[in-house]
């Protein structure tokens, strides 16, 4: 293997650059050239490639987004797309590719390494925290910290005027976000998918905190706990209990910014797994980091098996909450 091509598919999230920047340099340590592919599947469609060498890569350490930059692509869910990325992977001379990117990448890069035989590992890059085989994904820890931000300065206004606030943090299908953040930030209530909460519920939880002294209260919604988010939760706890609510969504701030040191080294130490890992023969894997330790999971155990939250965590936040 001469020469390697890197890409990040899918939303970007903090660290994706400190990842490329690790496939580059370590690649480069260990006599190969890079190709860093643009715009994910789409650039590979389209023969986006440029080289990257050490120094193309100064200065992106502390950069939020991709500096490779992420698309979604269509045309890579049908064979022929994938046929013709394959063509441009092989007449550029790329041997091994890097992916960056959540479970859909890994399912494209999956099928790449069946019907094409090239050879790919994955990099686990979503700020979800929602793939198996890693404790933790790059951009996660960064996520998880705006957002808590976000929450301490609204606990301020929350607590001057007695109020009542929603938050909604993202993720559909994972409560990862909501759980740390919900653990970290105080919440009274945390609103997962994975333990879905009715209106009324939430509303006696409310109602308890208040007949405990409390006078105000933050609700932590994951997008994904409630039909409707945080906006269609707050309505209904005023329907079923009167309890007035303001909602606050934090959306795609929470994707953006510098990513947090745990981001950086976390990214640094995968994008250099996995050019180990393609220099070892090792293809249709993602790479993570188990109990500190870099672990290999194939790809279709990674997008079929689900990661579950930390019941004891979520336990422990309904403790604090007293
Ligand atoms: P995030 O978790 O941050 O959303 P992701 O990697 O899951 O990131 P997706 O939009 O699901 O993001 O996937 C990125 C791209 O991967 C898609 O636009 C598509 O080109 C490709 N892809 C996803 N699923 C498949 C599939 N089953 N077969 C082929 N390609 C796929």
């Amino acid at each position: 293997m001469k020469r390697i091509g890197v890409f990040t598919s899918g939303g970007d999230a903090p660290g994706m650059n400190a990842a490329i920047r690790a496939v580059v340099r370590a690649g480069t340590a260990q006599g190969l050239e890079v190709v860093g592919i643009r715009r994910g599947y789409q650039g590979m469609i389209d023969g986006d490639f440029i080289e990257l060498g050490p120094r193309d890569v100064a200065n992106t350490l502390q950069r939020g987004g991709t500096v490779l930059l992420t698309a979604r692509s269509k045309e890579f869910m049908t064979p022929e797309g994938r046929a013709k990325a394959a063509q441009n992977l092989r007449d550029a001379g790329i041997s091994g590719v890097v992916c960056i990117g959540g479970d859909g990448s890994y399912r494209g890069a999956l099928k790449l390494v069946e019907e094409h035989h090239i050879p790919i590992v994955g990099a686990p890059g979503t700020i979800d925290n929602d793939l198996y085989g890693t404790d933790y994904t790059i951009g996660f820890d960064t996520a998880v910290n705006t957002a808590l931000d976000a929450i301490d300065r609204i606990r301020d206004t929350a607590a001057s005027h007695e109020r009542v606030f929603f938050i909604e943090v993202m993720g559909r299908h994972a409560g990862f976000i909501a759980l740390e953040v919900g653990i970290a930030g105080g919440a009274e209530v945390i609103v997962l998918p994975e333990d879905p909460t009715s209106a009324h519920m939430c509303a006696q939880v409310i109602e308890a905190s208040a007949g405990k002294g409390k006078k105000s209260s933050i609700v932590v919604v994951a997008e994904g706990g409630y039909e409707g988010g945080a906006e269609a939760l707050a309505r209904d706890v005023k329907l079923c209990s009167g309890i007035e609510g303001r909602v606050t969504v934090l959306g795609h701030i929470q994707r953006g910014g510098s990513p947090t040191a745990i981001d950086r080294v976390l990214a640094s130490r995968l994008g250099a797994a996995c050019v180990d890992a393609l220099l070892a023969g090792a293809s249709g894997v993602a790479i993570g980091e188990v109990n500190d330790e870099i672990r290999l999971t194939p790809f279709k155990e990674a997008v079929e098996k689900r990661k579950d939250i930390n019941r004891r965590k979520y336990e422990l936040a309904k403790t604090l909450a007293l």
